[in-house]
């Protein structure tokens, strides 16, 4: 599968620019699109599922253009929307089955085989018979994707995945998604919060006000942040006049005051030891200091 995402604009009626000239392409695999809110992420989304018509640009799928094939595109999507909702009277299963017969699964054998396969790769074969809407928050959105898995899609695109789940959930959720990510799919995660890009997605973007800021590896945003990491120990006095002129990623109370991570263009002049960045340094270095210059690599 491939993605070609060319000269995109999307503007609003009242003058919003929520897309500028985002040119990108996405490969089979996990693609990660990260920006904060505002950032463009849903619009681009609506664009991709065809919901929406870009003001001007043009969008290909495996060389087709989505626009123009809309009934093709649809039928080789999957979609879980952040405001992903079901009908509380039904069991898990019996939520899977109606989506299925949605879905045109008419066979009601072939469903019932296909309905068991899904709670199966998703973790939930067990809770198959519990009441959807007693399910927890992480286990309804793994039957979110379950949902969105029917008649095997060959785009996947997940909107704001893990908001409010716990680790425990996060962590099932990100797995169910990257073993489907072996097969021959697109799986596209959109979101705002960085520690749900790291180690599953391949690649991602970042998108920043409509513009798209950066496109490679996880991997390859963090080198950008290496030699602009530091972890100084502040007295309290130092640590006031130290958070207004950097960007301080986090602060642990230590005897003598505060010890402070901080991530700067250039060394500070208090001493500090250098520390390998992680995907959340690189993100906020990538957002506070580089965004003059865009980048793709
Ligand atoms: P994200 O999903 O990254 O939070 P959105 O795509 O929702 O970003 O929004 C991008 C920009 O477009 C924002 O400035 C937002 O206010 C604006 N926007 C989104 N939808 C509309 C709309 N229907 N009308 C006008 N402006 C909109």
């Amino acid at each position: 599968m491939k993605i070609e995402i060319r000269d995109l604009n999307q503007t609003y009626p009242n003058g919003n620019q929520a897309l500028k000239n985002v040119n990108l392409d996405i490969d089979n695999g996990m693609f990660g699109l990260l920006g904060p809110n505002g950032a463009g992420k849903s619009t681009l989304m609506k664009i991709l599922v065809t919901l929406m018509k870009p003001t001007s640009g043009i969008v290909l799928v495996n060389g087709m253009d989505i626009q123009k094939h809309r009934k093709e595109l649809r039928g080789m999507l999957g979609y879980l929307p952040q405001d992903f909702r079901f009908f509380a009277a039904l069991k898990t299963w019996e939520f899977l089955d109606y989506t299925g017969s949605l879905a045109g699964l008419k066979n009601r054998k072939e469903r019932m085989k296909e309905v068991d396969r899904l709670l199966d790769q998703v973790g939930l074969l067990e809770a198959r018979d519990r009441q959807a809407n007693r399910l927890s928050g992480g286990m309804k959105r793994r039957l979110g994707i379950a949902q969105a898995l029917i008649g095997n899609p060959k785009i996947i695109i997940v909107d704001e995945p893990t908001t409010g789940l716990d680790p425990d959930e996060r962590i099932k959720f990100r797995n169910v998604l990257s073993q489907l990510s072996q097969q021959d799919v697109i799986i596209i995660l959109s979101t705002h919060i960085v520690g749900d890009i790291s180690s599953t997605c391949q690649s991602m973007a970042l998108l920043n006000r409509g513009d798209l800021v950066y496109n490679g590896s996880p991997e390859n945003l963090v080198k950008h942040a290496e030699g602009h990491v530091f972890k100084l120990n502040l007295t309290p006095a130092e640590y006031e006049i130290a958070k207004e002129k950097f960007n301080v990623i986090s602060t642990i109370p230590v005897d003598s005051g505060w010890e402070v991570q901080i991530v700067s263009d250039e060394a500070p002049e208090y001493s500090f030891t250098s520390i390998i960045p992680n995907i959340e340094h690189a993100y906020v270095y990538f957002m506070e200091h580089k965004l003059q210059t865009s980048l793709i690599d």
